[in-house]
C-alpha cells in the first residue's frame, strides 16, 4: 500500500527520512488540549505559534512534523513511539533494551543484541485554530488534510457547540479519529458516560474513539498505532505535474540587507500531486492581481526546497514544504500569496472571477438569498462573494478576488451570523467566468 507513492529508483524510506508524507489535522476546542497533544507526539512546543499570534494578530495554521517508530520486537510493551522530524531513522528501544541490560549483567559473555525502534511513518500535523472566529482559517487547513484527529475533552459535556461545527467541517475526510482527552481528570464512570455521549453525537458507529491523556502521555502509543495501522498514506498522483496550494508566503530578507545577499520570495504549502524538484520552472496563479481583476501569473524557478529543517532535492505530497524561488520577495511578503496555486509552468488551471456552484446546506440553516454575502473556502482560499443568481440547488456568485482552481473542486459556505462567520454548507464548483490574463 505504501509502496505506491514512490518515484522510480527511490524507496519509501528515502522520502520519510526527510519529509512527512501525510497531513493529519488536529481539530477541537482551544481548551481541549490540541497543543499538548501535538507536543506529546512531536516534542515541539507550539509556543512559537502563540508568539506569532500576539505579534501579527492573525492566527495562522501551525505545522509540526513527527516521525513514528515501531519496535522490531512484536512483543514489546510499547511498540510505537515518536520523535521530532530531525531525529534519526532508528534507535534502540528503551523498553526492550532495559530488560536486556539486566539479563546481560547476569550472563557476562553473551553477545549483546540491541532491539531497534524503526521509522515507519513521517507525519505532519496541521494544527488549526479552535476559536469560532477562525473557522475560515480552519477550513483552509482542511483543504490540505488527509485525515483528522478531533479532540474532545472528557471533563466537559459533549457535544460543545463548536464540536458540532468542527465535525461538519471535516466530514468530507475519510479518516477521522476522535481522541477523548483528559481521561485522567475524571472518574472511570464519568469517562464511560462521556464516551457514550461522544458515540451518540457521532451517530455513525465507525469513527474510532481513543481515550488518552496528552498531559500525562497516557495511551499516546495507542494513538500512534492507530495512525500507522489504520490510516493509510493516501495514494498520490506523482505522474501529473506538480501542484501546490500556498498557505503561507514570506520575504525572508532582513531589513537593509545587501543587494548581493538578497533572497527570492518563499512560498509555503502542501503539494497536492506531482513532485517538485530544484530548478523546476514554475508558475504562480493568479499571481499579480490588478484593480480591474486582470491577473498576471508569476513565472519563477525553484531555488530551494525545505521540510521543517530538512533540505530536499525533490518534494512529494505531504507536510508543509517551503519553496524558495527567484521571484521578487515583495510579491510573497506577509502572506500575500496565500490561497494562490503553484505548479509547473503552463500546467495550472484557469482563473475565475465568478463561480457557479451546486450546494447543500446543513440542517437548520435558512436558504441563501440573492445579494447575500457568502464566504467560501476553496483550496486554501477564503473569499467573500456576492450571490447574484439562484435556482434550485445552484448558485452563482461574484468573487471579491479572483481564484485559480479546477472545476469540480469542493468548497464550503459560511454566512455571518451575529457578527461571526458560521459554516452553513458545502458545495461543488461547476462552472466559472474567467478573468483576462496578462502575459507573464
Ligand atoms: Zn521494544
Amino acid at each position: 500500500m505504501e509502496k505506491q507513492s514512490i518515484v522510480e529508483g527511490r524507496t519509501f524510506n528515502d522520502y520519510i527520512s526527510k519529509q512527512a508524507t501525510i497531513n493529519i489535522g488536529t481539530i477541537g476546542h482551544v481548551a481541549h488540549g490540541k497543543s499538548t497533544l501535538v507536543k506529546a507526539i512531536t516534542g515541539l512546543s507550539t509556543v512559537k505559534f502563540k508568539k506569532e499570534k500576539e505579534k501579527n494578530m492573525t492566527i495562522k495554521l501551525g505545522y509540526a512534523n513527527a516521525k513514528i517508530y515501531q519496535c522490531e520486537n512484536p512483543f514489546c510493551q510499547q511498540r510505537y513511539s515518536s520523535r521530532g522530524s530531525q531525529a534519526p531513522d532508528e534507535f534502540p528501544c528503551e523498553i526492550c533494551n532495559q530488560r536486556q541490560e539486566k539479563s546481560n549483567q547476569e550472563i557476562e559473555d553473551e553477545v549483546e543484541e540491541v532491539t531497534m525502534m524503526r521509522l515507519v511513518r513521517h507525519i505532519s500535523f496541521v494544527d488549526t485554530p479552535g476559536h469560532e472566529v477562525l473557522m475560515s482559517t480552519m477550513m483552509n487547513g482542511v483543504s490540505v488534510m488527509d485525515a483528522a484527529i478531533l479532540l474532545i475533552a472528557a471533563n466537559e459535556p459533549c457535544p460543545q457547540p463548536q464540536t458540532v461545527e468542527h465535525f461538519q467541517a471535516i466530514n468530507q475526510l475519510n479518516n477521522v479519529v476522535v481522541v477523548q482527552n483528559k481521561v485522567d481528570l475524571v472518574s472511570e464512570e464519568r469517562a464511560i458516560e462521556n464516551h457514550q455521549a461522544i458515540k451518540s453525537f457521532l451517530k455513525n458507529g465507525r469513527t474510532p474513539i481513543i481515550p488518552i491523556s496528552a498531559q500525562r502521555q497516557i495511551n499516546i502509543d495507542c494513538l500512534l498505532e492507530h495512525i500507522v495501522t489504520r490510516i493509510p498514506i493516501p495514494v498520490r498522483d506523482l505522474d501529473s505535474p506538480a501542484r501546490m496550494t500556498i498557505v503561507r508566503s514570506f520575504d525572508v530578507n532582513r531589513p537593509a540587507c545587501k543587494i548581493d545577499d538578497l533572497k527570492g520570495g518563499v512560498a509555503g504549502g502542501s503539494l497536492l500531486r506531482g513532485t517538485l524538484k530544484l530548478n523546476d520552472e514554475i508558475e504562480i496563479r493568479p499571481g499579480i492581481i490588478y484593480k480591474d481583476f486582470t491577473c498576471q501569473p508569476i513565472i519563477t524557478n525553484v531555488i530551494s526546497l525545505c521540510s521543517e529543517e530538512n533540505d530536499l532535492s525533490e518534494a512529494i505530497p505531504g507536510g508543509l514544504i517551503a519553496v524558495g524561488t527567484s521571484m521578487d520577495p515583495i510579491l510573497s511578503k506577509s502572506d500575500r500569496l496565500v490561497g494562490q496555486v503553484l505548479g509547473l509552468r503552463g500546467t495550472l488551471p484557469v482563473i475565475y472571477c465568478e463561480l457557479e456552484i451546486c450546494y447543500l446546506l446543513h440542517d437548520g440553516f435558512k436558504r441563501i438569498k440573492k445579494n447575500e454575502r457568502i464566504l467560501i473556502n476553496i483550496l486554501s482560499n477564503s473569499v467573500e462573494t456576492t450571490v447574484f443568481a439562484l435556482k434550485a440547488d445552484l448558485c452563482k456568485m461574484r468573487l471579491s478576488k479572483p481564484i485559480c482552481c479546477d472545476l469540480e473542486t469542493r468548497l464550503s459556505l459560511s454566512r455571518k451570523i451575529a457578527g461571526k462567520w458560521r459554516l452553513i454548507g458545502h458545495g461543488l464548483l461547476l462552472r466559472g467566468r474567467q478573468v483576462t490574463m496578462q502575459e507573464a
